[in-house]
């Protein structure tokens, strides 16, 4: 197949938080740009339709594949919101479609602590420019707020209510965190004008209801409408390679059809490229393009410092708490002073298979891990393999952190008791790979490449708090070079 010749100024890969605040802010700056995302779109409507739901799971559950960790049932090949791959040690989940993983999250957004934040990101970045310019910009952008008060007294939000009241007991601070929710669509749920999605828990596949304050409409929708940026869904860029005579960069995609049939071949040339294709994305193209010769002087640490901190934990034995109902999370348990094995964070989430009446918690927790993954090429299959040591002792000192978190609620709650805790298997937050500061200035800019820059999770070792709110911090921060070179060039 003949493959089509193209040219742009820029070219973004990836339409997640990097990508979409890349794309706003270059189009702010009157600079025209061409996002090429593998996913499609997932237009909301009156319908309420658009995704699949837990009890009826189709092929928009999963991306090119008939089956999905989140569901037993088999699903006809689509291409859905959720990539699922197999590591050693360690799963990645990862979120596909125009909106990248926004279309498919819990929507918490969480500020890590300034402690946690010098931990994890100290050694490149500035806590308190962070703290008092990127993560304010970035929640504006997102536009997030915690649950209203009405909502939350609601009968849909019981279990949210329970877990406060577990938490009160054990003498654990908790507030109510930001969400990236639209409550009055919420309120329109509840009032039965729009389809049930959030009180009934189900967005792990999308959320049906128009709810969720998803990138595609909001920020990359702002984006859009300025006329500047050219998004191009159901384009899976496959390499990378410098352009002949050094200026600029070849993408290679491919445009596909819903079942992931390939319809047409593309080269596009452009004078900056910018990779926003998430954690998994963005290590996949850069560790192939290294391996094949296309960008060998790519930096030795490309690939590691991979972290995932989500555990999942499951707790039982309260009285009946709705715990099939009310979602995304509401309530952030801040457990960050007083347990002696490293501060935990646990975000209640709706499970809309627990058993009846057995008065389930269901929580995704976070805690300082090391990130100790990497990310190694695969000859065989040309693609990446995540490692990841489970059986480190510092994995297994950070599981003991969450531990001693759930056993003070279980003492306090008499009757409960633990059912499942275990650091993420199978991760959705895992974030690294393309460490700021190592394989890339703290700006972003690919060591040893000029004009070609990465904005998005794989620049984050790790956040100990759910990664999306740093993610599109940093990400407002490094695009502000971005737009500076692009608009001012050196
Ligand atoms: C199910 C799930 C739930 C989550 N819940 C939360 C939460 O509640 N709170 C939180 O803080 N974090 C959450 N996360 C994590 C958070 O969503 C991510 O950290 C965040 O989305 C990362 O943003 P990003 O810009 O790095 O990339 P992503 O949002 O992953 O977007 C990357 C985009 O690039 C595209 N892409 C990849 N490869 C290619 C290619 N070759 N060609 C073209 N396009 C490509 C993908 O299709 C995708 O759209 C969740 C993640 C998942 C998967």
């Amino acid at each position: 197949m003949e493959r089509q010749q193209h040219r742009a100024d820029v070219v973004i890969v990836g339409s997640g938080y990097g990508g979409s605040i890349a794309a706003l802010r270059l189009a702010e700056a009157g600079v025209d740009a061409v996002l090429l995302e593998r996913g499609r779109r997932w237009p909301v409507d009156d319908a309420g339709d658009t995704f699949a739901t837990q009890a009826a799971p189709d092929g928009r559950a999963a991306w090119l594949s008939e089956t999905s960790p989140l569901t037993d049932a088999k699903l006809d090949v689509h291409t859905g919101v959720l990539e699922f791959v197999e590591g050693s040690g360690m799963n990645v989940l990862a979120g596909t479609g125009v909106g990248g993983a926004s279309l498919a999250t819990n929507g918490t957004m969480c500020e890590p602590p300034a402690e946690l934040f010098r931990r994890t990101l100290g050694d490149v970045l500035d806590h308190r420019e962070m703290h008092e310019r990127w993560y304010p910009e970035a929640r504006e952008l997102i536009g997030c707020a915690p649950i209203p008060d009405d909502v939350y007294h609601s009968e849909f939000y019981r279990s949210a209510r329970s877990f406060a009241d577990q938490l009160d007991k054990a003498g654990i601070p908790w507030d109510k965190v930001d969400l990236a929710v639209d409550w009055d669509v919420v309120r329109e749920e509840m009032a039965g004008t729009r389809v049930r999605s959030q009180i009934d828990g189900l967005n792990v596949f999308g959320v049906n209801s128009g709810a969720q304050r998803s990138l595609d409409r909001t920020v990359l929708a702002r984006a859009e409408a300025s006329g500047h940026i050219d998004v191009r869904p159901l384009s899976v860029v496959t390499a990378v390679r410098p352009a002949e005579g050094g200026s600029g960069y070849h993408v290679d995609y491919e445009s596909i059809d819903e079942r992931g049939e390939v319809l047409l071949r593309h080269r596009i040339t452009a004078g900056r490229l910018v990779l926003s294709a998430g954690t998994l994305g963005t290590n996949r193209l850069l560790l192939r393009a290294r391996e094949s010769g296309a960008l060998p002087a790519l930096h030795a640490a490309l690939g590691t410092r991979v972290g995932n901190s989500e555990v999942i934990t499951a707790r039982t034995g309260m009285d009946e708490n709705n715990a099939r109902q009310g979602g995304p999370a509401a309530i952030l348990a801040r457990d960050w002073e007083d347990n002696p094995l490293g501060p935990v964070s646990l975000l209640n989430f709706p499970w809309p298979q627990a058993p009846e009446g057995e008065g389930w918690t269901t929580t995704i927790g976070a805690v300082p891990a090391p990130a100790l993954g990497a990310f190694r090429h695969d000859p065989a299959t040309d693609d990446v393999v995540l490692h990841w040591p489970a059986d480190d002792p510092a994995l297994e000192r950070a599981q003991s952190a969450i531990g001693h978190t759930l056993d003070r609620l279980n003492e306090a709650n008499p009757g409960s008791r633990t059912a499942f805790s275990r650091i993420g298997t199978t991760g959705g937050n895992v974030v690294g790979g393309v460490p700021l500061g190592t394989v890339t200035d703290d700006a972003g800019r690919v060591d040893g490449y000029r004009g070609l820059y990465v904005v998005d999770g794989s620049l984050l070792p790790g956040t100990g708090v759910p990664p999306a709110l740093t993610v599109a911090a940093v990400a407002a921060r490094v695009t502000s070079t971005l737009v500076r070179d692009v608009v001012r060039p050196r």
